[in-house]
């Protein structure tokens, strides 16, 4: 068998780090308050501000995406206050229990797994009830889909409740415009569509929520205080350690969006998406999510009823090297999940479908192993030629 035995991470985070990234985290430490780890800061912070479509400064922490939606709750929610948690998927269930945790007043918007949760559902009970804050999962990785968070701002921009934003799996692969869709608090972290290793929680924060978070009646907070890290952030700091060598190659890695720009990248993370997507359709595997909020960052695919999901998981790894999810809920041995964030392209996703239709043929479906990377190919083939040519900067060639 000629499948190289290579390791691909196709995972719904932590994704594949790009060499380049990885490189620029090959060097010495720096001291995190010395002029070098400063420029570091300040280039990812400008950098950032396109991904988040924001003026501000985004705030980091080391930590994991868990750590910044812990933060985003702990700045906003004092004990006994109402927040409303739209739960969708497995993340919109971490965010209640956190809210929990912190003493909130824990009211849920039920979305059946695989939608979308409805804005006028929403705008309807945030003006029922007066709540602090309604947290939403901008995309549920349990379940491949994508919230609408252009219309959930709006629902909520004239009141005072605040909308907390879970990104972590769409922050730069999903458009986000934070000011202009009057998203509060937007949390992120490093391992997903950044493409860098898992360490760096980060979080924009809108002037609208700094008003309540500047009240000192607040849950506790310590490491994960937003007043603290806005300190430092006009320092040119951090209030603790940072996770210095990850930041460095997070500026690397938003170098890199940067040069093949936010919204091409954008459009790439859609286009890859599609294509697995069509491509799994015709090895029988239908899209788990309503396909009009189909994610473009993680595909959850129902497989087929004479396939256990968790042996096709562990064959592709086994057998193939590509590292996919399974589902570790309800939905487990039912629905598997690929990643197409970050550092991905057309090749990645053909060869995803080679193997992921090879690996069904070995566990016994009936299926043209081939079937999905041809009809990949189609939809990847009826856009291909649209752009530029990719040497226009070397004429001479
Ligand atoms: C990965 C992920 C997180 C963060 O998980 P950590 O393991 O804490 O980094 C949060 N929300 C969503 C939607 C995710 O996909």
């Amino acid at each position: 068998m000629s499948s190289h035995r290579r390791y691909r991470l196709r995972l719904p985070g932590p994704s594949a780090v790009p060499e380049r990234v990885v490189r620029a985290m090959s060097q010495p430490v720096l001291n995190h308050r010395g002029p070098e780890f400063r420029a570091v800061l300040s280039e990812a912070t400008s950098l950032l501000r396109p991904l988040f479509g924001t003026a501000g400064d985004a705030m980091f922490f080391a930590s994991s995406g868990t750590g910044v939606m812990e933060a985003s709750v702990a700045n906003v929610v004092a004990s006994g206050e109402r927040a409303l948690v739209i739960a969708n998927g497995q993340w919109g269930e971490r965010y209640a229990a956190i809210a929990k945790a912190f003493g909130a007043d824990v009211d849920r918007l039920d979305v059946p797994w695989g939608m979308a949760p409805d804005p006028s559902e929403v705008a309807q009970r945030a003006r029922a009830h007066r709540y602090r804050a309604v947290l939403v999962t901008h995309n549920e990785s349990s379940t491949g889909v994508t919230a609408n968070l252009e219309a959930l701002g709006a629902a909520l921009r004239d009141l005072d409740t605040l909308l907390i934003v879970d990104a972590v799996s769409g922050l730069g692969g999903a458009e986000i415009r934070q000011d202009e869709w009057s998203l509060d608090i937007v949390v992120a972290a490093s391992q997903k569509a950044l493409m860098c290793p898992p360490g760096v929680g980060i979080a924009s924060v809108s002037s609208k929520a700094w008003d309540v978070i500047e009240r000192d009646d607040r849950a506790p907070r310590f490491y994960l205080d937003f007043r603290k890290a806005r300190h430092g952030t006009t320092q040119g700091e951090t209030p603790f350690t940072p996770a210095v060598t990850l930041l460095t190659g997070l500026r690397e890695a938003l170098l890199m969006i940067s040069e093949e720009t936010p919204s091409a990248v954008v459009a790439r993370h859609a286009h890859l998406a599609r294509g697995l997507r069509k491509g799994a359709e015709a090895l029988g595997l239908a899209g788990f999510a309503d396909p009009t909020h189909a994610s473009p960052t993680v595909t959850a695919l129902t497989v087929p009823d004479e396939v256990d999901g968790a042996a096709l998981v562990k064959h592709l790894y086994r057998v193939y090297g590509t590292v996919v999810a399974g589902s570790r809920n309800k939905l487990a041995g039912r629905v598997i999940r690929i990643g197409t964030m970050g550092h991905v392209d057309e090749g990645d996703v053909l060869v995803d479908l080679l193997h992921l239709g090879a690996a069904l043929r070995d566990l016994g479906a009936d299926v043209e192993p081939a079937a999905g990377v041809a009809e990949a190919a189609r939809v990847f083939a009826a856009s291909m030629g649209d752009e530029a040519p990719i040497l226009q900067e070397h004429p001479e060639l």
